[in-house]
C-alpha cells in the first residue's frame, strides 16, 4: 500500500491537505473513548485502495539545531521511506526562494514527486504554471484543499502506477500476516526470537533492496504464520537482529500490510502517546489486534495494578482486543498469545451469514431501540455482510441517517458476542431501502 508523503514549507495548507486526504476514514473511528488521533499520520482511501499519508509538518531543509532541526531529521526520514511525495506550494504567494529550497532537496530524493499548487481557486492558472514550472519539477497539478476541488483527481492521478490491492492476494495456506510493533526496547525482537526459535524458519527471501519489507514465514503448533518486519530484521548467526532504528512510518506500513497486530507494550513503562497512537492506527486501518503486556516478569504487584489503571483510561478504545501478560525473554504466555492471534484472525475473516446477522440485529434492537431524532423512527430491517477484514456489518432499513456513535457501538458489542468475534474491529454501514 503506498505512502503519500506531504512536503512543503509552512503555511501552504499542508495540514488542510491531509485532512481531505485522510479524511473519509476519520468517520469511521469517531468518538472512540480514549483514542487522541496523531494529525501526522493517516489512512486514506479512494474506491477500493487504502494509502497512507505522512504530513511533514513545517519541514526546513537548512535547519542546523533545535526542534526546527529534529523535525527536519524526521521529514528526511519520512522522504526516505515515501512512495510518492507531494510538493505543496501555495499559489497565492507564488514562488519562493524556501520553495526553491525544497525543491532542490526533492530532486534529488529518487522518488517520484508531484508538484501541486494548492490554494488554486480563482487565480490565473497558466500564470501560475509558469512561474513553478522553473522549480524543475514538471508541470505544477492545481488544488483547492480547502474547498477540495482537484483533490480526488489528485489522488488517482498519484496512485495511479502502483498496484492495486487484490493484484497481490495473499495465498490463504500462508497463515495469516503478523505485523509485531511497539516502541523501541519494549521487546520486540526478543518476542520475534522467542516465536521463530532457530529451527522453525521456512527458508525467506532476503529483499531486493532496502525498502522492501521482508516476511518470515514460520510454523507453530503445527500452523503456518507469517511475520511482517518492521525493523530491518537480518540474522545473525542463531538470531534475528534489528538492523535500522526504529521507524513510525514502517510500523505503520506493517500494520497496513498485515492481517493481526501484535502490539508490544513494556509492563514497566506507563502507556505512552505513541503506544496509543500506534493503536489507534490500527483500529484506523481496521486490523485485528492482540496486546502482549511484556517484560511481565520483571514487575511487582503495584507496578501490575498501575498498568492495569493506565490501560483502561488510555487505551479504552481497545475493548475489542485480548491483552496478555508475557514475557518474550523467558518464552512465558506466548502459546495463549498465538491463539489470540489464530482467535482474532478467524474473527477478521469470518463468514456472517445474512439470517444469523439479521437475528442478531433483530434482537438488538428489541432490546433496545435505536433513539427516534425528530419525528423519524429508524427502522432497521436486515443486515447483510458487506466485507471483510474487518468485517464490515450493513444495515438496511429507513431513517438511518443520524444514528448516535453510542448506538453503533451498542450493535457492534451486539454482533461481537453473538458470532463470538474476539480481536477484531467491526465497521458498521447503514443503508436506506424503499
Ligand atoms: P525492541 O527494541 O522492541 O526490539 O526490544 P528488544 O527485544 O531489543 O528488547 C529490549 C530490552 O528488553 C533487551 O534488553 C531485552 O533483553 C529486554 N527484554 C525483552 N523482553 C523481555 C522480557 O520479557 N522480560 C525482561 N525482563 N526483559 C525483556
Amino acid at each position: 500500500k503506498p505512502t503519500i508523503v506531504l512536503v512543503g514549507r509552512p503555511n501552504v495548507g499542508k495540514s488542510t491537505l491531509f485532512n481531505r486526504l485522510t479524511r473519509t476514514r476519520d468517520a469511521l473511528v469517531a468518538d472512540q473513548p480514549g483514542l487522541t488521533r496523531d494529525r501526522h499520520y493517516g489512512i486514506g482511501r479512494v474506491g477500493d485502495r487504502d494509502y497512507l499519508v505522512v504530513d511533514t509538518a513545517g519541514f526546513d531543509p537548512v535547519a542546523k539545531d533545535g526542534i526546527m532541526h529534529e523535525m527536519a531529521r524526521q521529514a528526511e526520514q519520512a522522504i526516505a521511506e515515501a512512495d510518492v511525495l507531494l510538493f505543496l506550494v501555495d499559489g497565492r504567494a507564488g514562488r519562493t526562494p524556501h520553495d526553491e529550497n525544497i525543491a532542490a532537496r526533492l530532486r534529488r530524493a529518487g522518488r517520484p514527486v508531484h508538484l501541486v499548487v494548492n490554494k488554486a481557486e480563482g487565480i490565473d492558472r497558466a500564470m501560475v504554471a509558469a512561474d513553478f514550472h522553473a522549480l524543475g519539477l514538471g508541470d505544477p497539478l492545481p488544488v483547492s484543499a480547502a474547498h477540495g476541488d482537484g483533490v480526488k483527481q489528485l489522488v488517482e492521478l498519484v496512485l495511479a502506477p502502483f498496484p492495486t490491492d487484490d493484484e497481490k492476494e495473499h495465498s490463504d495456506d500462508e497463515g495469516p500476516k503478523v505485523a509485531i510493533v511497539g516502541r523501541p526496547n519494549v521487546g520486540k525482537s526478543t518476542l520475534v526470537n522467542t516465536l521463530l526459535g532457530e529451527e522453525r524458519v521456512i527458508a525467506f527471501d532476503m529483499p531486493g533492496t532496502t525498502r522492501d519489507a521482508i516476511s518470515i514465514p514460520f510454523e507453530r503448533g503445527g500452523k503456518r504464520y507469517t511475520l511482517i518486519d518492521t525493523a530491518g530484521l537480518r540474522r545473525r548467526g542463531k538470531v534475528f537482529e534489528a538492523v535500522e532504528k526504529f521507524s513510525v512510518i514502517k510500523t505503520l506500513q506493517a500494520v497496513q500490510e498485515c492481517n493481526v497486530v501484535v502490539l508490544v507494550l513494556d509492563a514497566a513503562q506507563d502507556i505512552s502517546d505513541q503506544d496509543a497512537h500506534i493503536a489507534g492506527f490500527a483500529l484506523e486501518a481496521g486490523r485485528a489486534l492482540v496486546v502482549a503486556i511484556n517484560k511481565w516478569d520483571a514487575v511487582d504487584n503495584y507496578r501490575r495494578d498501575r498498568l492495569e489503571t493506565d490501560i483502561a483510561r488510555k487505551l479504552a478504545f481497545l475493548s475489542f482486543a485480548r491483552f496478555h501478560r508475557i514475557s518474550a525473554l523467558k518464552a512465558e504466555g506466548i502459546v495463549g498469545l498465538l491463539k489470540s492471534v489464530d482467535a482474532a484472525y478467524s474473527a477478521a475473516t469470518a463468514n456472517l451469514a445474512t439470517p444469523r446477522l439479521t437475528r442478531a440485529l433483530q434482537q438488538a434492537v428489541a432490546r433496545q431501540a435505536p433513539p427516534r431524532h425528530g419525528l423519524a423512527r429508524p427502522k432497521m430491517r436486515y443486515a447483510h455482510q458487506g466485507g471483510m477484514n474487518p468485517p464490515v456489518i450493513v444495515i438496511h432499513g429507513n431513517a438511518l441517517d443520524d444514528i448516535p456513535q453510542s448506538y453503533v457501538r451498542y450493535l457492534e458489542r451486539c454482533f461481537m458476542d453473538a458470532f463470538d468475534l474476539k480481536g477484531t474491529p467491526l465497521r458498521i454501514q447503514f443503508r436506506t431501502t424503499q
